[in-house]
C-alpha cells in the first residue's frame, strides 16, 4: 500500500539553539506556530475524498517537536490521535534533537500513538558538530538511539555530508558510527547554504567553502551504499524541492538539486556497473535490469549509457528484464551472467552456457 505523509511543519519551534545551516522557514516553505484544529484541518485535507487506501502518517517536521512544552506537544498530537484511533491515518512521527529524548517524553509520545521518531543526526564527528553549533554531542546520539530503541520507537536517524569541518575521514568514520547504530531508517540531506544562516554569512565572508554538487553526490552516494551494505533503509537523499529551494536567490550554494536523488542512485549504480565491466574478460552481450531500475542503472539523462560508450568504446545493449528482481543489474556474455545486487554491493557470477 503507498505510504502517503501528512505534513506538520513546526518550523523551529523547540529549538534551542539556531543551527548554522538551518533556516526551516525556507527550507519547508512554513512559518507560525500550528494549533490543534489546524493539525485536524490539515489531516482532513489530505484524507477526506481519496478513494484509494493508503498507508497514511502524519509528520511533525521543522522543529525539535520533543523540546516544545509538554502542553503544545500534547495539544498537537490530540487531533492526530483521535484519526489514528479511528483509523483514518495509520501512523504518527516527529522528528527533533537527540538531547532532547528522556524516558517521560518518550511517554508522552507512546501515549498518544507516536511510533518513528528521526532524529538530526547531522555528524558524528565533535569538530563537525561544534562548528555547525549543534550544541549535542555524538554520544547524546548513542543515548537517544538506545532509549527509542528500548522503548519500542522505529529509529530515524537524519545526515548532513558537507559540513564545516568534515572532510573525507569525517565522514568516514560518521558513516561507520552510524552503520554501528543501525538505525531503522536514514535520511541523507547534503549541506546547500541557505540565506539567512549563519552558513550563508561564512560563505559571504569566503570562511566556508560549500560542496558542489558533484561532491554532495559522491559524498552522498558513499554514505548512502554503506548504509543499505549494512541493511539500513536510506527514504530520502536530498532536501526535497520547495519555490524558495527553487529560488537561486534563496540557495547560495552548496549540494542542492532536485534530483539529488537520482544522481546519487545513478553513482552507486555506476560504480558497481563500471567494476564489473572492467573486469570482464568476455565480450559483454547485453546489460539488463528490472524496468523500476531503468533510470538508475542507465543514470540520469542516460549519463552512464554515454559514460559507458566512451570508457569501453562501444556501444551496449541495454535491456529491460522485469524477471530481475528490483536492485539487480545483469550483465551477459556469450556464456556468463554477472548479477550485480547493488544494495548488498555484490556480485554473483553464473555460466548460462548449455
Ligand atoms: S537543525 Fe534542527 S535543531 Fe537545528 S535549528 Fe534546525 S530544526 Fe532546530
Amino acid at each position: 500500500m503507498k505510504t502517503s505523509i501528512i505534513p506538520i511543519f513546526i518550523p523551529h519551534i523547540g529549538c534551542p539553539y539556531r543551527c548554522v545551516f538551518c533556516n526551516q522557514w525556507r527550507i519547508t516553505g512554513h512559518q507560525g506556530v500550528p494549533r490543534a484544529a489546524s493539525v485536524a484541518a490539515q489531516i482532513a485535507r489530505y484524507t477526506e475524498g481519496v478513494q484509494e487506501q493508503r498507508h497514511w502518517e502524519v509528520a511533525f517536521y521543522g522543529g525539535s517537536f520533543t523540546a516544545i512544552p509538554a502542553a503544545l506537544q500534547e495539544e498537537l498530537l490530540a487531533p492526530a490521535k483521535e484519526a489514528l484511533d479511528q483509523g483514518r491515518i495509520a501512523a504518527i512521527r516527529c522528528s527533533t534533537r537527540p538531547d532532547c529524548i528522556t524516558p517521560e517524553t518518550l511517554q508522552r509520545l507512546s501515549q498518544y500513538g507516536l511510533t518513528i521518531v528521526e532524529l538530526g543526526v547531522q555528524s558524528m564527528d565533535a569538530v563537525v558538530l561544534n562548528k555547525a553549533k549543534r550544541g549535542h554531542s555524538a554520544d547524546d546520539v548513542v543515548r537517544a538511539t538506545c532509549l527509542l530503541r528500548s522503548a519500542g520507537f522505529t529509529v530515524g536517524h537524519q545526515l548532513m555530508p558537507g559540513l564545516p569541518g568534515e572532510d573525507r575521514a569525517s565522514l568516514v568514520r560518521t558513516t561507520a558510527a552510524i552503520c554501528r547504530l543501525k538505525p531503522d531508517l536514514a535520511r541523507i540531506y547534503p549541506v546547500a547554504v541557505i540565506d539567512g544562516t549563519e552558513l550563508a554569512e561564512s560563505y559571504k565572508q569566503g570562511d566556508y567553502r560549500p560542496l558542489s554538487i558533484h561532491e554532495g553526490v559522491q559524498r552522498a552516494a558513499y554514505m548512502k551504499q554503506r548504509f543499505l551494505e549494512t541493511g539500513i533503509p536510506v527514504i530520502r537523499t536530498g532536501l526535497q524541492a520547495t519555490c524558495d529551494l527553487d529560488d537561486p536567490s534563496q540557495v547560495l550554494g552548496g549540494a542542492y538539486t532536485p534530483a539529488m536523488g537520482e544522481l546519487v542512485d545513478t553513482k552507486r549504480y555506476q560504480k558497481q556497473l563500471f567494476s564489473v565491466l572492467d573486469t570482464v574478460a568476455d565480450q559483454v552481450m547485453a546489460i539488463a535490469c528490472n524496468r523500476h531500475d531503468i533510470s538508475r542503472t542507465r543514470g540520469y539523462h542516460k549519463v552512464t549509457v554515454k559514460r559507458a560508450a566512451l570508457r569501453y568504446k562501444r556501444s551496449f545493449t541495454w535491456q529491460e528484464d522485469n524477471g530481475l528482481p528490483e536492485g539487480t543489474i545483469a550483465v551477459r556474455t556469450a556464456n556468463r551472467e554477472y548479477h550485480i545486487e547493488t544494495s548488498a554491493g555484490t556480485v554473483q557470477c553464473k555460466n548460462t552456457e548449455g
